[in-house]
């Protein structure tokens, strides 16, 4: 069932009223309101019209592997073309390399749509961004000028290759190889596995950025060395000479079975040092922050499809009685279907607000002229990158399930297509970092790790959008308040506490991210409820927003008190359960 509809209003109404698109962005002279609009609605046409249409037929064929060659699903390539003749691909990057230097935010938008429509395809140009950062930060002119105006064109696709056989979520485990050439290139041996996009028919030329060990490395994380090597050496076209780069077989997977998940073997393959020796993983965190902004979006776009879905279905099929009627009723109508439906609404459009708003903090935190307003925008970035790529990612799962529920057992049919958006959102809870390690990263590294300071800046925020609020939203702001003093104290408590008990963060950092992801969102609401106050109070768009704030502070918020009381709870150490087991 292709039926996506691209949430256009919803985007205009963030962009422009919440977020207060251009005027508030540090660049934002340069930029005109109309051509936002129009780049957010060719946008939703592109996902809507042309990837939407492909998401159940490449789930269906998938990829098929012949001689080292991956072939995408019918469709996928002249789709990619259209991608590139769009100019998506260079929608945000640099006009000095050929972008259009168009908002991150704008970016944001876009990838939670073609998620949403079709999340299989989204894997090839999803890493596209994050090599252009890494490429652009810590590669020399040379290599900047060999691969960069490509990877903006669209013309390439870029890889990202950490994963090997014994090294997941612990990349100190990495064993790929680089030795010197006399030429001052490497040659890199080892086998990646879990690749996405490895080799695909999109592109002529694939570019790969794979972490490696040269001859001196000391162990672990600290000798990774990144190196980017190309499918095609000289001039990437396909007449020019193959690199002795392989894909020696395809994963079979539970989902997103349209994107190339491949095996790839580096046999002496040729490759050239990006940034310093030994410093490979802070280039490639670079990237990977990137790459978590759109995981995120991914999990959203997963959340509004299949809520659309249920939505539609709730309003046709009739089953019971919902009241005293004589039924039998719409299933919108039942109460507890519309519980299914209303939180996951509340959840879907402030989980929405929340990512568009972390991708503005990367607007001011790379333009503005202000010192002080970059620090913050980085701060906040720092802090909320995990809790975007978890709490959506999670959110994604659990609105998939939530509206299958509606459906019942058609739910469960292949044809109705809500099904493939359980198995294809299950992923992004687990690359680009599992969602344990996102939370390790809040609570251990951002939280903790200074003290408290980064979150003292969120704090700040929560506080000053409840300040902020409209006066019927009092109530509201006041829990948000509450919340945010909440926050403070957990995480005080925690570091007092850890001193003693050094595991204690690592039993409860789920719940700690989840609770920040919950308070974020009450921050959102209450940002969309004084965005919303300044339209007429009888615009459809206001009411609806003050309606679902109120559900959300209703029904959703309260969660955050169990993760709290859990926190608090966690006294007893997790391996006392194992005690005695053989
Ligand atoms: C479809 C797909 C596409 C992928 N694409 C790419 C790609 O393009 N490039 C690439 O390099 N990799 C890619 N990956 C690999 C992906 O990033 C890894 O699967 C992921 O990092 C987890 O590693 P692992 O699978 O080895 O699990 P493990 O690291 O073995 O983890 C297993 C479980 O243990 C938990 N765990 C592990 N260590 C810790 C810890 N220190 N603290 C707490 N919990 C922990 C994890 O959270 C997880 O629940 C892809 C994987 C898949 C399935």
């Amino acid at each position: 069932m292709n039926s996506y509809r691209a949430p256009i209003e919803d985007l205009r109404f963030l962009v422009f009223d919440v977020l207060g698109l251009p005027e508030s962005l540090p660049a934002g002279d340069a930029l005109d309101r109309e051509l936002i609009g129009q780049v957010i609605e060719e946008a939703g046409r592109f996902c809507a019209g042309v990837l939407a249409p492909l998401n159940a037929s490449g789930d269906r064929e998938a990829c098929t592997l012949a001689d080292g060659e991956v072939r995408t699903p019918q469709g996928f390539p002249a789709a990619y073309k259209a991608y590139c003749d769009g100019g998506w691909a260079a929608l945000a990057c640099d006009p000095e390399l050929g972008g259009q230097g168009l908002p991150i935010v704008l970016r944001a938008a876009l990838d939670e749509m073609m998620a949403a429509s079709n999340h299989a395809f989204t894997m090839y140009p999803g890493l596209a961004h994050g090599a252009y950062e890494a490429l652009r930060h810590h590669g020399s002119d040379a290599l900047k000028a060999r691969f960069l105006p490509n990877i903006v064109s669209g013309e390439w696709l870029a890889t990202m290759c950490l994963t090997e056989p014994q090294a997941g979520s612990d990349l100190g485990q990495i064993r790929t190889m680089a030795q010197p050439r006399a030429d001052g290139s490497w040659s890199i041996t080892g086998t990646k596995i879990f690749i996405s996009g490895g080799e695909h028919d999109l592109t002529e030329n694939i570019v790969h950025l794979v972490l490696a060990r040269t001859p001196d490395a000391p162990p672990g994380t600290r000798g990774l060395s990144l190196f980017v090597a190309p499918k095609h050496l000289d001039d990437g076209r396909r007449s020019d000479p193959r690199n002795a780069i392989r894909c020696e077989g395809l994963e079979h997977k539970m989902g997103i079975r349209a994107s190339a998940t491949c095996v790839m073997r580096f046999e002496q393959a040729q490759g050239w040092m990006i940034g310093e020796p030994h410093r490979g993983l802070a280039a490639m965190f670079l990237m990977m922050n990137a790459a978590r902004l759109h995981v995120g979006m991914q999990g959203l776009g997963h959340a509004e499809a299949a809520l659309q879905l249920a939505r539609a279905y709730a309003a046709e099929r009739r089953q019971g009685r919902a009241g005293a009627g004589a039924g039998p009723d719409l299933l919108s109508a039942h109460p507890s279907v519309q519980r299914l439906i209303a939180d996951q609404r509340a959840l879907v459009e402030g989980g929405r607000a929340l990512a568009l708003w972390t991708a503005y903090q990367i607007d001011v935190a790379e333009t503005s002229g202000d010192a002080e307003a970059r620090q913050r925008a980085d701060a906040l970035l720092a802090l909320l990158t995990p809790v975007v790529k978890a709490f959506l990612t999670e959110l994604g799962s659990e609105c998939a399930d939530r509206a299958l529920q509606v459906f019942g057992g058609y739910g469960f049919m292949v044809e109705t297509g809500v099904e493939q958006h359980l198995r294809d959102a299950r992923i992004a809870r687990i690359y680009e970092g599992t969602n344990e390690i996102q939370a390790l990263d809040l609570l251990r590294r951002k939280v903790l790790g200074d003290g408290g300071a980064t979150l003292a800046r969120f704090v700040e925020e929560m506080r000053a959008s409840a300040d902020a609020a409209p006066g019927e939203a009092s109530t509201r702001a006041d829990s948000t308040r509450a919340l945010a003093d909440e926050l403070l104290g957990l995480s005080q408590w925690l570091g007092t506490e850890s001193a003693d008990d050094a595991m204690l963060p690592a039993r409860v950092a789920g719940e700690f991210l989840r609770l920040t992801g919950l308070a974020a969102l009450a921050m959102m609401w209450l940002k969309i409820e004084a965005a919303a106050a300044r339209r007429a109070d009888d615009e459809p768009m206001a009411r609806s927003k003050r309606a679902l704030s109120m559900h959300y502070f209703d029904y959703v918020l309260p969660q955050a008190h169990a993760c709290a009381a859990i926190v608090r709870n966690a006294r007893t150490p997790t391996d006392t359960v194992f005690a005695g087991e053989p």
